[in-house]
């Protein structure tokens, strides 16, 4: 599972780091670190909670990361009538 971090968004309630602080990391002034969060299998339960508790909708849950790799060999189709 990941985590996409819309940065901007952030507000800095610390709602995400209070539920998960080993998934959620915090600048010093309460704001989220920039970048996309990959949540180790043990942490699944917590980030979810985490990132749902986020009232600035800054965290969004990606449960397919794999999905998002468009593969490169495959050729695109042509349909004929
Ligand atoms: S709960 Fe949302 S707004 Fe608050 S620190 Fe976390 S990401 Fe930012």
């Amino acid at each position: 599972m990941r985590i996409i971090v819309h940065k901007t968004k952030c507000q800095g309630h610390a709602r995400c780091s209070a539920q998960a602080p080993d998934v959620f990391k915090l600048d010093d002034e309460g704001y989220i670190l920039p970048g996309d969060i990959e949540v180790a299998e043990g942490q699944q339960l917590l980030a979810s909670r985490g990132a749902r508790s986020c009232p600035e909708r800054a965290l969004e849950l990606d449960p397919t990361p794999a999905a998002r790799v468009v593969p490169d060999a495959i050729e695109p189709r042509v349909w004929r009538a």
